[in-house]
């Protein structure tokens, strides 16, 4: 029998926690505390970032947690490919532990190694691949050759470790802070010579800094920061083809079919089966639960409002279930039974997610009804438009259209104003430029968008400097906080 997914989760705290003195740590909620780089928290690094940066320290030095992650937007965005995958979700939970310059790399390695491969999980060695990185002359970093050292000290055969580039194997914050190269753990998977890579653990040495383009300094006291996806390990240790069969989604698949009550979810990877629209349901209702449960409002948010929205219409097209926002109840419903004893905030806050739910789908409705006689006029005028679907789009998308015609802008689209005053996001404005024939002026639009970003930048830390514990959203009184300043700038940051 195998390992469910809870005792997944709870074998990976043990073994930092029980067996090498981590200190266990909540997992943050998915929203960023004073980060205006990042639109949901991304990696289990976050909450530490001011750890990173030099501008806190911790009482532990050696820290494990499971982390709410949420992949949409920004350098990490794996929207578009759920469904089509079997591994990347917009919201996943990252197993993580941290060295705040306690053990290096040979511990880290080490550690990791015997998790994977001894008992319980018992992964196959000769299936495991580590990648090393390889160097980089413009970086002015030299390759890895300590961490290829102690994976061959520890077993591995030359033809499992691989050498790779920065793009992969180096991590930086930022354009300046703290970086370093990083190892990775793959495993082949189902074994085809190491043809089927699936990426299962990300261990960073974090031990260079840098001030600028061209220097770097190695830091004399360095941090370890690891991330391991827990529905990928659990793939593979139930000896599923993906992630999605696994017990983390396979409730959620049950109850859609209850609910919808013609097929089965049958776990094909083939674009026009109902099987994706299972899967992206399913994945997308986990990202929502998780978002409002944790305080994100779909109004200050508008990544999350779009993959509300896209849930609704799937829900009516594809699962011909009405209204629309029902199924997401039920998902819901399923995700506190999954998930809720790990991250109790689900269980405390499912009255205010569906309330939630509704309301936005009462928007949702609202805008629908507001600008169909508006959307029949344009597409009337620029037929070619009929390929998008209004409701779909950000709430802005019809009036921007409406203001296109009005304004006859027939040579260029005013990139920036429709990003700015209607919503509209990049690949949008893009889309809807080459539909209608028209050029875009991206160095332009680039331009005045970094000048909005600095004036909202300086704006967001005016804010957090006034920011206090009561202005903290409620639901948060589940985790204790400490407010920390650093040159005129406040944090707030998990207390250990
Ligand atoms: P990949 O190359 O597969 O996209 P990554 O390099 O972007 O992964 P990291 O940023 O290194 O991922 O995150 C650490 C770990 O989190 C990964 O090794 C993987 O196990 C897991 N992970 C990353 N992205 C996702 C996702 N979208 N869904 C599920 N798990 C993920
Ligand atoms: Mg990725
Ligand atoms: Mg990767
Ligand atoms: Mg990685």
């Amino acid at each position: 029998s195998f390992l469910s997914s809870h005792e997944i989760r709870k074998r990976f705290i043990d073994y930092f926690v029980k067996e090498n003195n981590h200190k266990y740590i909540k997992s943050s909620p998915v929203v960023p505390y004073n980060d205006p780089t990042i639109a949901f928290v991304n990696s289990g690094m976050c909450q530490f970032k001011n750890v990173l940066l030099g501008q806190r320290t911790l009482e532990a030095n050696c820290i494990a947690n499971s982390q709410k992650c949420i992949r949409v937007g920004g350098k990490h965005n794996d929207l578009n490919i759920v469904g089509s995958d079997g591994y990347h979700h917009t919201f996943f939970e990252m197993l993580g532990n941290w060295s705040f310059g306690h053990y290096g790399k040979a511990e880290a390695c080490g550690l990791a190694w015997n998790l994977l491969t001894l008992p319980p999980f018992n992964l196959p060695k000769k299936h495991l691949y580590c990648t090393v990185f390889k160097g980089d002359k413009s970086l002015g970093i030299e390759s890895d050759d300590e961490t290829r050292h102690i994976w061959k000290q520890i077993g591995v055969s030359d033809n499992n470790i691989i050498m790779c580039g920065a793009s992969d194997n180096f991590w930086e914050m930022g354009e300046i802070g703290p970086c370093g190269p990083c190892t990775e753990i793959h495993i082949d998977y189902p074994p085809s010579d190491g043809k089927n890579l699936i990426e299962l653990w990300n261990i960073v040495f974090i031990q260079y800094s840098r001030e600028n383009k061209t220097s770097i300094h190695k830091l004399p006291n360095y941090f370890i920061d690891t991330g391991m996806g827990l529905e990928r390990l659990t793939m593979v240790l139930q000896n599923k083809t993906s992630t999605y069969d696994t017990d983390l989604f396979s409730p959620i698949f049950n109850r859609i079919f209850n609910v919808y009550g013609k097929s089965k979810y049958t776990g094909l990877f083939d674009e026009s089966s109902l099987d994706t629209y299972y899967r992206i349901m399913a994945d997308h209702g986990r990202m929502i639960t998780v978002a409002l449960s944790d305080n994100m409002l779909p109004s200050h948010n508008h990544k999350l409002r779009r993959i509300m929205r896209k849930s609704f219409l799937l829900t009516e097209t594809h699962f011909k279930i009405q209204p629309g926002y029902t199924l997401l109840y039920d998902i819901a419903d399923e995700i506190v039974n999954s998930l809720g004893d790990t991250y109790p905030e689900l269980v405390e806050n499912n009255k205010k997610v569906k309330y939630l739910i509704k309301h936005e789908y009462t928007i949702f409705n609202k805008l629908r009804m507001s600008v169909s006689k508006d959307w029949k006029i344009i597409i009337e005028k620029y037929p070619v438009l009929r390929k998008f679907n209004p409701y779909e789009e950000c709430t802005g998308f019809v009036p921007a259209c409406s203001y296109l015609i009005k304004h006859k802008y027939l040579n260029h689209i005013p990139a920036f104003t429709m990003y700015d005053a209607f919503g509209l996001d990049k690949k949008t404005i893009g889309k809807l430029a080459e539909t209608i024939g028209l050029s875009v002026n991206w160095n332009e639009f680039e331009m005045q968008l970094r000048n909005l970003q600095t004036k909202s930048i300086k704006c967001i830390q005016k804010v957090s400097n006034n920011y206090s514990m009561q202005n903290i959203p409620k639901t948060d009184d589940s985790y204790k906080y400490k407010i920390t300043r650093h040159s005129n700038q406040t944090y707030v940051s998990p207390v250990v």
